[in-house]
């Protein structure tokens, strides 16, 4: 079954849950293959979560503190996502790596931290163009996975999202060659560190995911789902990737 994961980033008041509403009822009319999560800004994941109660659509967040509660002005653990009625945590998203610092180490900290308080983590992965150009895509992102992943996880506990830097909110996609070569290579480093299990591990595709291309993305090798950012911010837009998987 594959997952697909709305991440609304900072975008939504809460007038946007209708749009989760009308997700809801288009869904309930026609029901999906595939498992559907929305991850709203952390404002509105309990309201979310209330309106798609009922449903089999999940909420989500999209970060969260690697220490259950504390000192931490601003922050939000994963025990408050889940009490908030979350059930995944996007984690170490690029634009979280560029624009807070987050490091590899830090992005496991808080994996152990999601799984700990019962939240699925989505771990996020991606190289830079300048990366991809120097031909380092595959090495890059086996690091990262190597590095965001704590020991001792477990196969069902988590999925990972191959999101290269360059293509996520930029029209562009690699070629569905370059995202087998990448998720080929993520699930051997899964592998390296759980064994055959880790063959059950979700790897979704994310960047410029859209109606149009979504079909041929998921039915590429290893694609297990897609992590689909300004595409879900509408039911309209969101509906016909769902239905592609
Ligand atoms: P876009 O789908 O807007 O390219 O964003 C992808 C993304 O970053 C999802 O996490």
């Amino acid at each position: 079954m594959k997952l697909i994961v709305g991440n609304w980033k900072m975008h939504g008041l809460t007038a946007a849950l209708s749009e989760a509403e009308a997700l809801k009822t288009a869904l309930s009319a026609t029901p999906t293959e595939a498992r559907v999560a929305l991850c709203p800004p952390a404002t509105l994941v309990h309201q979310m979560s209330a309106v798609l109660s009922g449903s089999a659509i999940e909420t989500g967040g999209q970060d969260c503190h690697d220490k259950p509660s504390g000192a931490f002005t601003g922050s939000i653990s994963a025990e408050m996502l889940a009490d908030a009625g979350a059930g995944l945590v996007i984690l170490g998203h690029s634009e979280r790596r560029a624009a807070f610092g987050e490091t590899d180490a830090q992005v496991a900290d808080k994996v152990q931290a999601a799984v700990a308080a019962g939240l699925e983590p989505i771990v996020c992965v991606g190289e830079t163009l300048e990366q991809r150009q120097a031909g380092q895509a595959v090495a890059v992102v086996s690091a990262q996975v190597a590095g965001s992943l704590p020991h001792g996880l477990a196969e069902r506990t988590f999925a990972v999202a191959y999101e290269p830097v360059w293509a996520i909110g930029s029209g562009l996609t690699p070629s569905l060659e370059q995202i087998a070569e990448v998720h080929a290579a993520i699930r051997s480093a899964l592998i390296d560190r759980l064994g055959e299990a880790a063959r059950r591990v979700p790897i979704l595709y994310g960047g410029s995911v859209k109606p149009d291309n979504a079909a041929d993305i998921l039915a590429t090798a290893e694609v297990g789902g897609a992590l689909v950012g300004g595409a879900s911010l509408r039911a309209e837009d969101f509906l016909p990737i769902i239905r592609a998987a």
